[in-house]
């Protein structure tokens, strides 16, 4: 038992191994021919019977046809019989015989006999031997007794038979009869005298035999046999071909061999009636026709069905070869896409392929879902455990009520917010009891409103919300609601908005600052349209003839503009009738607007004002307090070009003495004219010290200007043997300057110069430059002394401040104020040569001064 389970496992995993190993078009081809095959056998049956049974029809048709064919020729024949008899009693030749005879009845007289020679009776032979040929011609009286016998043949007709003749005497007629097994056919006439008296009967003998039969048949062309058959017994009598069916043979006999068909003889009835003509057709032509045209039509079809069976295996062929084809890109490509990294055989039955390519496909889905299903409860728990953390962490109050708005949720912020622990509210409070009597109409109204529209979630509202003591706070709520399968929950987000309530209070109130403001604040847009200005603007507006949602002027315009653009603020100062504003632009850019503050500085500017006036009247009272140290400064600045005109004018007059010609004498009189105009300069300057002149400020080419100051100075450089380069600066814009004054700090700063240089005692070098940086000019006085230390350059500016034995110390302090004065900037460093660099940088554009 186990062997044969064994053994039928090894069939099956054989039977596997076959439908897995060959391909597709093996088995398309095999099913092919097998099916090719099993419509054969059932055609071939079909159509076998099919044809048999036409050949039988046809047979049966035909054999009838034949029947009645060799019946109508054996009529022929009878009738030509008795047309031969009616020919040969009406002929006058037996009425001229018969006219002198008579028979008498009781007569016993032998009959006549003819044999060798016809009766004279009858015509000439050849006028009707053609037409029949009877063995015996009898004339017979009207007794029915023979008279004469004409015996064409040698044979004597039976005497039964002869017997018989007497009986058709009455009526002529022809018959077949049958004697002792041996058909015959008689045909008899009335034989009249030429008085047409009748004399009796002419009878006319023939046996039907082979020769009759066959005679009978002449003209057809056929094979069948004809024969007269005893109809009783089924025998044969006589057949047209004795040698192939002979007498006594019966028709049960011949129905395996022949088509048998009798038809009776109803015409020639006569006393032995019964007999039957038979006609036989030989079956074996027929089954031999049968056969060719089954085998014919055999072979047609074998032809037709080999074509077909060709013709649709390839074609299954190709179709299956595509199939497996398209098969294996499918699964490759839905491996690849699936990445089964399970190795699939990649040849073979393709449908094989397939299915095990399917079960792994199915047991990647296997595990794909319950992958699946293990991430998705994972999820579940980790979103479970989210949303309890988001619901305790959340900032807001978060409340889950049923439909009907009882508490069934309560988080800690919400514990902590209305001031109810979770165990009191929840299944205990509606949730309309969180809300002030003030809000809660309003509240059930929005919640009803959230219970009739499905999609009505995220509804939200203001309103105010109330503690378990009665305290109030204002919220924002939202409500959502949550469809589960059979009921519906809704949660309640209250957002605590008291602080927000709080900022808005507070911005609002901020948004009255700049109306309340007593400083002009305005709101410029980018076109320059005044937006917004508080009450304090009004002056302002009116200066400018401008007002509320009006242009300002062209250029405030233009400064809106700028300030826009470059995103800085800008400030400067307006003056009208009553007052000085100091203005400032603050560009807002992203809104593209500019705030426009103004700051009413009237008093300060006065303030400043005096405070100007004071200093200016204090300078003025130290410089004329310290006029006599000043007269020391004064014989020094004097003495300078003074010892110079000497000095010229001794060597003019030594040229002079010498005889020197008027040309040579005038070098040293244009020194000596320079010298005492720069020692004019210096009186004047002196005296503008002290007379505080009012400044007047001139267009100045600067790299002019201190040319003109290092002419002056000529003659105090040469005298010092000093290096002095001056490095003008190309295209430097004229500037607004009081020219002597500036002059005077140049000059100041260059003789500071030569004294350190001097005190030190060095090869002197000065370097002079002049540039133009950021709007501003700027001109750096470099030398290489001994420099300024660190405690000197804290005290550098201030009036006094001198390390010198005659120095005022009121160079650096003047200088300072004169740059100032024109808003520039005097700087002290150490400077590349060694010794101090000053620099001066003087705006293009003064900013408070207006230009003369
Ligand atoms: P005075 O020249 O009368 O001393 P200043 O105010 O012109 O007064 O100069 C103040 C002091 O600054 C000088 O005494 C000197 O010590 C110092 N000082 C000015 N210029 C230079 C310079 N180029 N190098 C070194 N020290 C200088």
């Amino acid at each position: 038992m186990k062997l044969l389970h064994m053994l039928n496992e090894k069939l099956r995993q054989l039977g596997r191994a076959i439908l897995r190993y060959t391909p597709m078009s093996l088995f398309a081809a095999f099913f092919g021919l097998l099916a090719g095959y099993a419509l054969w056998e059932v055609i071939d049956t079909v159509q076998k019977d099919a044809v048999n049974k036409i050949y039988d029809e046809q047979l049966q048709s035909n054999l009838d046809q034949r029947a009645r064919e060799a019946l109508i020729h054996f009529d022929h024949s009878v009738q030509s019989y008795e047309t031969t008899i009616r020919l040969l009693s009406n002929h006058r030749k037996l009425a001229n015989y018969l006219n002198p005879v008579y028979w008498f009845p009781d007569d016993q007289e032998p009959r006549l006999l003819y044999t060798d020679k016809q009766p004279n009776w009858l015509p000439e032979p050849e006028r009707w031997k053609p037409l029949a040929s009877p063995t015996h011609i009898m004339l017979l009286d009207t007794q029915g007794q023979i008279r004469e016998e004409y015996r064409l043949q040698q044979t004597v007709l039976p005497e039964e038979l002869l017997s018989q003749l007497a009986s058709y005497i009455s009526s002529p007629q022809t018959i077949l009869t049958d004697i002792d097994g041996e058909p015959y056919l008689l045909a008899a006439t009335v034989a009249e005298d030429a008085a047409y008296n009748i004399m009796g009967t002419l009878v006319m003998v023939v046996p039907v035999d082979a020769t009759f039969l066959s005679s009978a048949q002449r003209g057809l062309v056929t094979e069948a046999l004809t024969a007269v058959v005893d109809g009783a017994t089924q025998v044969i009598l006589n057949s047209s071909d004795p040698e192939v069916i002979g007498k006594g043979v019966t028709l049960d006999q011949l129905d395996k061999k022949y088509a048998v068909t009798t038809q009776s003889f109803a015409e020639y009835g006569g006393a032995n009636s019964n007999l039957l003509f038979a006609t036989m057709i030989p079956k074996a032509s027929v089954r031999e026709l049968r056969r060719s045209v089954i085998a014919l039509e055999r072979r047609q079809r074998a032809i037709v069905a080999f074509s077909f069976i060709i013709f649709f295996s390839l074609l299954f062929m190709l179709v299956s070869n595509r199939l497996s084809r398209a098969l294996k890109r499918l699964s490759d490509f839905s491996q690849r896409a699936l990445g089964i990294s399970q190795p699939v055989a990649r040849s073979g039955n393709q449908l094989m392929v397939l299915e095990e390519w399917m079960k792994q496909f199915i047991n990647l889905v296997r595990e794909a879902r319950e992958d699946m299903r293990s991430r998705h409860e994972s999820e579940i728990l980790e979103k479970e455990a989210l949303t309890s953390a988001i619901m305790d962490a959340s900032v807001d109050s978060i409340i889950t009520t049923t439909s009907d708005g009882t508490i069934i949720d309560f988080n800690p912020t919400a514990e902590e917010e209305f001031d109810y622990s979770e165990d009191e509210v929840v299944d205990n409070l509606s949730v309309e009891r969180l809300i002030a009597p003030e809000s809660r109409i309003y509240f059930l109204n929005l919640f009803a409103e959230c219970q009739r529209a499905k999609d009505f979630n995220d509804a939200r509202s203001e309103l105010v919300a109330q503690r378990s003591d009665g305290s109030r706070f204002p919220v924002e709520i939202a409500i959502q609601s949550i469809q589960l399968r059979d009921e519906v929950l809704f949660t309640f987000y209250f957002h605590d908005i008291s602080e927000r309530r709080r900022q808005e209070n507070e911005i609002r109130a901020l948004a009255a600052f700049p109306s309340e403001s007593p400083s002009p604040i305005l709101r410029i847009d980018k076109q320059g349209i005044i937006q917004y200005a508080n009450q304090a603007s009004e002056p302002l507006m009116a200066f400018w003839h401008s007002g509320r949602m009006q242009e300002l002027p062209l250029e405030w315009r233009i400064r809106v503009a700028e300030a826009l653009s470059s995103g800085e603020d800008f400030e400067r100062e307006v003056k009208t009738e009553d007052a000085v504003y100091s203005i400032m632009l603050s560009p807002i850019p992203e809104l593209e607007y500019v705030n426009l503050y103004a700051r009413d500085v009237t008093e300060t500017r006065l303030a400043e004002e005096e405070a100007r006036r004071h200093q200016n009247e204090l300078i003025h009272v130290c410089r004329v307090s310290s006029m006599g140290e000043m007269a020391t400064g004064l014989a020094h600045e004097l003495n300078q070009p003074l010892s110079a005109i000497i000095n010229y004018a001794n060597g003019a007059k030594r040229r002079f003495v010498r005889g020197a010609s008027g040309e040579e004498l005038l070098e040293p009189l244009e020194n000596i004219t320079a010298q005492a105009t720069r020692a004019a300069q210096i009186i004047k300057w002196l005296r503008g010290l002290v007379e505080r002149q009012s400044r007047v400020r001139q267009s100045v080419d600067v790299n002019e200007m201190i040319r003109e100051v290092l002419s002056f100075m000529d003659f105090e450089i040469r005298k010092a043997r000093l290096d002095v380069e001056f490095d003008a600066g190309s295209d430097l814009p004229p500037i607004p300057l009081d020219l002597v004054q500036v002059e005077q700090v140049i000059l100041n700063l260059l003789r500071n110069a030569i004294d350190a240089i001097a005190a030190s005692g060095v090869e002197g070098k000065i370097r002079i430059s002049t540039r133009f940086e950021n709007d501003n000019l700027v001109i750096l006085i470099e030398d290489n002394g001994p420099g300024i230390s660190e405690q000197a350059m804290e005290h550098l500016f201030e009036p006094f401040f001198s390390t010198k034995t005659t120095g005022m110390g009121m160079g650096l302090a003047i200088s300072q104020s004169i740059i100032e004065e024109h808003d520039g900037r005097i700087h002290v460093s150490s400077g590349e040569l060694g010794g101090a660099t000053f620099r001066l940088s003087l705006p293009l554009l003064a900013r408070n001064k207006q230009i003369a």
